[in-house]
């Protein structure tokens, strides 16, 4: 016996695509923000803490340097293993000082550009 109404049966369509796209996209993981820095806290958290603030914050420039290097040598699957590196650091030293990356990020980038108000951003400057 099948009691879902039609409003439903096309919410859960949509929603079946969406996971789908996000799966092809994400190369069969579905993370999203939160869940990316919740598994940094997980594996990283008991070293990021020892070793405080600004030394991870060290850590993140040096990552940030190393994408600096990859860019300047054209070197396309560096690119995409400091990428990941940045954006793990950036998510650790969150975790230390308890922001959630994913509220700040869409709460300053909620669909239009912070300064102009509009999108895409018609700013004067680059
Ligand atoms: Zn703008």
């Amino acid at each position: 016996m099948i009691s879902i109404k039609y409003y439903n049966v096309g919410l859960l369509v949509a929603t079946l695509r969406y996971l789908i796209k996000m799966n092809k996209i994400s190369g069969g993981h579905l993370v999203h923000i939160r869940e990316f820095q919740k598994l940094m806290k997980e594996l990283y958290y008991h070293r990021d803490s020892k070793r405080g603030i600004f030394k991870t914050f060290t850590w993140l420039v040096q990552e940030i340097g190393e994408l600096g290097r990859a860019l300047l040598d054209n070197d396309r699957e560096g690119l995409k293993e400091e990428v990941g590196d940045v954006f793990a650091w950036l998510a650790s030293l969150c975790n230390i000082l308890d922001i959630d990356l994913e509220e700040s990020a869409v709460s300053k980038y909620h669909g239009v550009c912070p300064k102009c108000g509009e999108k895409p951003c018609h700013c004067s400057t680059e």
